[in-house]
């Protein structure tokens, strides 16, 4: 469902778009591209749905890495040349980290990265997809007002972990796209708890029920839980996503019901 008057996919290489939804959260560090990377596989590989994923977190991309993908794109020919995102896991991929010089960081002020973002979002030859996911940037300031009015979103999930202080921001999170017309699909909870793999006991180490008592005070639906696994980090590093490198995990399963209920 399309909200905000007069948002269109009919951007050059968006035309084909059918729904871009962004993962946010509303501060660093809470599992946001992790969420967003498997995700994306999920829908692709389970789902079967023609999947993009857009790392829009242009100050610190870890969406190549996590998606094992290197290397500038290349471009097509013509008079409108488009880039052609690179793909992997059958999700097709951009991200700045392919033009960036390894462990150099981005020293991009507002326009240049507004730029950037154009043409990976617009300047990309995406074809045609079911869904794209964007990965935002951390926070609720003027970096995600600029990318949530530069492409038209369908909707918003909201990353957060347990403790009460992500909690807080959440709400500065959803009121955010709220104030941007953009709906939020729902919260997902990360790190939600930590399964003992001995003897199955679950330990809620960052505290229990939080984001679902938000979640309900703000009318909205947790769409999943992942539980905390030190495989989701390993995976992410090693460029094998949790989801096709362990799809029995309770991860991948956490997953698999996200992308069900989307
Ligand atoms: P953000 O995008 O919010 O900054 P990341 O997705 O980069 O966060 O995750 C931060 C770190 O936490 C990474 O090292 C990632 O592998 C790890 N991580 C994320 N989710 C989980 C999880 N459910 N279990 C274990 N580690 C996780």
């Amino acid at each position: 469902q399309q909200q905000g008057g007069e948002r269109s996919n009919k951007k050059l290489g968006l035309a084909h778009v059918d729904h871009i939804v962004a993962v946010s959260s509303a501060k660093g560090g809470v599992g946001k591209s992790t969420t967003a990377v498997n995700l994306a596989v999920t829908l692709a590989t389970r789902l079967n749905l023609r999947v993009g994923l857009l790392d829009g977190d242009v100050h610190g991309p870890s969406i190549a890495q996590m998606m094992n993908l290197h290397g500038k794109p290349t471009t097509s020919e013509g008079p409108q040349p488009l880039m052609r995102p690179k793909d992997n896991f059958r999700v097709k991929v951009m991200s700045m980290a392919f033009f960036m010089v390894p462990d150099q960081p981005a020293v991009w002020r507002g326009p240049m990265v507004n730029s950037a973002f154009d043409r990976m979002a617009m300047g990309s030859d995406w074809g045609k997809l079911d869904v794209m996911i964007v990965d935002m940037p951390p926070g609720t300031g003027d970096a995600q007002i600029n990318l949530a009015q530069r492409i038209p979103l369908s909707g918003a999930l909201v990353v957060s972990t347990p403790q009460d202080i992500a909690l807080l921001d959440v709400r500065r999170g959803v009121s955010l796209f709220n104030k941007l017309r953009v709906p939020v699909l729902g919260l997902i909870e990360n790190m939600s708890y930590h399964q003992c793999v001995a003897c199955g006991h679950k330990e809620h180490t960052f505290g229990e029920g939080g984001v679902q008592r938000t979640a309900q005070e703000l009318g909205l639906d947790v769409l999943g839980e992942v539980p905390l696994d030190i495989a989701v980090c390993r995976r992410s590093d090693e460029g094998k996503p949790i989801v096709v490198s362990e799809p029995q995990s309770p991860c991948a399963q956490a997953y698999m019901e996200m992308a069900q209920r989307l």
